[in-house]
């Protein structure tokens, strides 16, 4: 499993070192431009206590509607979640994204 993941990658570093500079500065830019907007209806729902996702109060549990607000722990949250988490979004849009995807580094893993 650990070799088809690294592999995947590998194949996605070398899939991105071949995509034209001009074709990965407008995606970058795409991608920051949708992160910014994403953060700012993020900040404007969080502090009004609403999830910027679902639109539910933070603190809303409910097993029957899985959101990324749940890693917020809301009461009623436990470690056995996670799965109904997974099921519903990929680990991968769980992950905290902090920034915007850098194609040029990713490129640059391909050389390794
Ligand atoms: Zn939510």
């Amino acid at each position: 499993m650990t070799q088809n993941i690294k592999a995947g990658g590998l194949d996605f570093a070398k899939f991105l070192s071949q995509v034209p500079p001009d074709l990965r500065a407008r995606i970058n830019e795409r991608n920051r431009k949708e992160a910014i907007e994403q953060h700012k209806q993020f900040r404007e729902a969080f502090s009004a206590g609403q999830c910027s996702f679902c639109g539910q109060p933070l603190k809303n549990f409910d097993v029957a509607n899985p959101c990324r607000h749940w890693l917020l722990k809301p009461d009623g949250f436990r470690k056995e979640h996670f799965e109904l988490l997974a099921k519903k979004h990929s680990w991968s849009v769980l992950a905290v994204r902090s920034q915007p995807v850098d194609f040029e580094f990713l490129a640059g893993i391909a050389e390794y």
